[in-house]
């Protein structure tokens, strides 16, 4: 069979040894005769799982000890929801960044619970797409706290720098960059990410929540989104998604044998590069996000001629590089290349790039 490379934007591929071990120990987890989605969420086998996945992404990630970390339900946009429910305390406003069309949906939703200040940062910088910097950033007095998206997936825009806003709380949806670099969590009141991109499975959602802005949720959110409730109950107020959790665990273990979050940030970095030199050295690719803005988890490119695109995917899915096709509010490919995704997949991308210019450009 031919080597398959997974460019998906999420649910997205797994690291192959965790499969391997998740499949070697389905039926049969440790020696209980049943797998580790059939034993209570209570018992003292998959407690030892929670807390050991716990311990190390708090490591992975150097969170400190007056943050809780709370695995739930929900996804991406149930946080959009989660966050106003939580953290308005009372204030009718809160500060919202707009650099893409995920910052945008948490817009939506947070205006069911209050008025978002909307701080458009989008420019454009010599025809690309660029993101003003923090600095420029002007956050309201009124504000409860700010919320922005550091990583958009769809856009394949990026913002790098770590948020130094003073006692403002600083809300970040990570969904699609978290553990792909190192960060400084002491900068954020909450961060938030869906497991399916750089985690695990989807139906696993991490909150990071500082713990003095626990207790502040409004009466009528409901309690499974309510940060206090999942703190109070370790996550288990209602039973977790025990086999995201599970698995989750095995790639947290994979990082730390990787060499953790400063090692993927070289290779995610080693792949980026490649990828875009790639594209930018090519008259017949094109990427339109200025280089300081670029993601290195979601890169979009276009094709010289759309004619060429539905070329490009049936010839890329032959070679075994699946999932190319650009989200449709953007058109041409994307491809995401997370934690997962080895040097040599990014390799066997621009190997086929190089080739299909040469015949088709
Ligand atoms: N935020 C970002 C940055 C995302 O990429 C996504 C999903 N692609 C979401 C939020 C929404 O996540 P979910 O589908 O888990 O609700």
């Amino acid at each position: 069979m031919t080597q398959v490379y997974n460019f998906s934007s999420g649910p997205a591929m797994l690291p192959a040894e965790v499969l391997r071990r998740a499949q070697q120990e389905l039926t049969n987890w440790q020696g209980l005769g049943t797998s580790v989605m059939e034993i209570s969420h209570r018992s003292k086998e998959f407690i030892q799982v929670a807390e050991t996945a716990e311990q190390d992404f708090r490591d992975l990630l150097k969170i400190p000890s007056n943050y809780k970390v709370l695995f739930c339900h929900g996804g991406g946009r149930g946080q959009f929801a989660a966050v106003p429910g939580n953290l308005l305390n009372g204030a009718s406003h809160a500060d919202y960044v707009d650099g893409g069309y995920w910052a945008h949906s948490a817009i939506k939703e947070a205006e069911k619970f209050c008025t978002p200040n909307t701080i458009d940062i989008k420019v454009s910088h010599e025809g690309k797409t660029a993101l003003l910097p923090m600095g420029q950033w002007k956050l309201n007095d009124n504000a409860a706290y700010v919320h922005y998206c550091p990583n958009e997936t769809i856009d394949g825009t990026a913002i790098f720098e770590q948020p130094d806003f003073g006692d403002k709380v600083v809300v970040a949806d990570f969904s699609s960059t978290i553990l792909s670099h190192e960060i400084d969590v002491s900068r954020y009141g909450v961060i938030y990410a869906g497991a399916q991109k750089n985690i695990g499975p989807a139906g696993l959602t991490l909150v990071i929540v500082r713990e003095d802005l626990l207790g502040k949720a409004r009466n009528d959110l409901p309690s499974v989104f309510n940060y206090s409730v999942l703190a109070d109950n370790g996550s288990m107020f209602n039973t977790p998604p025990t086999f995201a959790w599970y698995l989750s665990g095995l790639v947290f273990k994979w990082l730390k044998e990787q060499g953790g979050v400063a090692a993927m940030e070289k290779r995610n970095q080693q792949k980026a590069d490649l990828l875009y030199n790639t594209i930018d050295n090519s008259g017949f690719y094109r990427n339109n996000v200025a280089t300081a803005n670029r993601s290195q988890m979601n890169v979009p490119f276009q094709l010289a001629d759309a004619a060429l695109d539905k070329l490009f995917l049936e010839e890329s899915l032959n070679q075994g590089l699946h999932a190319l096709k650009g989200h449709r509010v953007v058109g041409g490919m994307r491809a995401s290349i997370y934690n997962a995704m080895p040097l040599a997949g990014v390799q066997a991308l621009t190997d086929f790039m190089l080739d299909f210019e040469r015949r088709h450009g």
